[in-house]
């Protein structure tokens, strides 16, 4: 469905991705992790269309988008909830979701895309007047990733959905990830909480320093000695 193949990303002399090359399929939940500064977030910005590779190329479904602009990336079938969850905090909930579907015409559409997102969050649904702003970390972690959905993406891109969150809430968001997935949204989730990531992911990629340097099965990452003393805290 995604394939990176050597991809290269710089902010001016600063290089960020130094050959990346890596492949979502149909229906899997793949996970990136690496430390801060690993360049997970511009692996994503870059998959998005937010920035240009110097070198190396994207295919999404047999069509490269490399260099493509965002808006027709995200009219592909992509959509990213971006870390730090960037909600528009003076906007109501109901709006910020309606911002993720600014794309959408067909009025039928939207109201299926609202009810989903409402079904799977009930708690924006009870949110949906009150401002961005006011919500709790855990309810706006929740309205990113909702406001993703509303363009009923093919493949959505999660930047750190478990930051700042308590253990709890954490567990809450992961377990919505998973049921977004069994609904037939293709995942590629980056984080640095490894443990969890490799714990709903099928497979997963290794990023250190802009290079890819394991990638396996999330069964087999979790198990090996590298990750675990590395990411793992173990
Ligand atoms: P984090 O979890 O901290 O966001 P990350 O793995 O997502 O880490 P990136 O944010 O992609 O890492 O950063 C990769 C590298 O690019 C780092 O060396 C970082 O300092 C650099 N970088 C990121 N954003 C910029 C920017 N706007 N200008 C210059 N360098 C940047």
């Amino acid at each position: 469905m995604l394939q990176l193949d050597n991809v290269h990303t710089a902010y001016g002399s600063i290089k960020a991705l130094k050959g990346v090359s890596l492949h979502v399929d149909q229906g899997e939940i793949v996970t990136v992790v690496g430390a801060n500064g690993a360049g997970k977030s511009t692996m994503l910005r870059t998959i998005t269309g937010l920035m240009r590779p110097t070198e190396g190329s994207i295919t999404f479904e047999g069509e490269r988008i490399d260099g493509k602009p965002s808006e027709r990336i995200a009219t592909l079938g992509i959509a990213m909830s971006p870390e730090g969850r960037r909600l528009f905090p003076d906007m109501s909930v109901y709006e910020n979701l309606l911002m993720g579907a600014y794309t959408q015409r067909d009025k039928t559409a939207l109201a299926q895309s609202l009810d989903r997102c409402y079904n799977l969050f009930p708690i924006l649904k009870e949110r949906e007047t009150q401002t961005a702003s006011t919500l709790s970390g855990g309810e706006q972690q929740m309205a990113a990733i909702a406001r993703a959905l509303m363009s009923q993406p093919r493949l959505l891109l999660l930047d750190e959905p478990s930051l700042g969150l308590a253990p709890i809430l954490v567990r809450q968001v992961f377990r919505l990830i998973q049921e977004i997935n069994s609904q037939g949204t293709t995942i590629l989730l980056v984080e640095q909480n490894s443990n969890m990531a490799l714990r709903i992911a099928g497979r997963g990629y290794v990023l250190e320093n802009g290079h890819v340097v394991m990638e396996d099965s999330a069964a087999a990452l979790l198990k090996s000695d590298v990750v675990r003393a590395s990411y793992l805290g173990e």
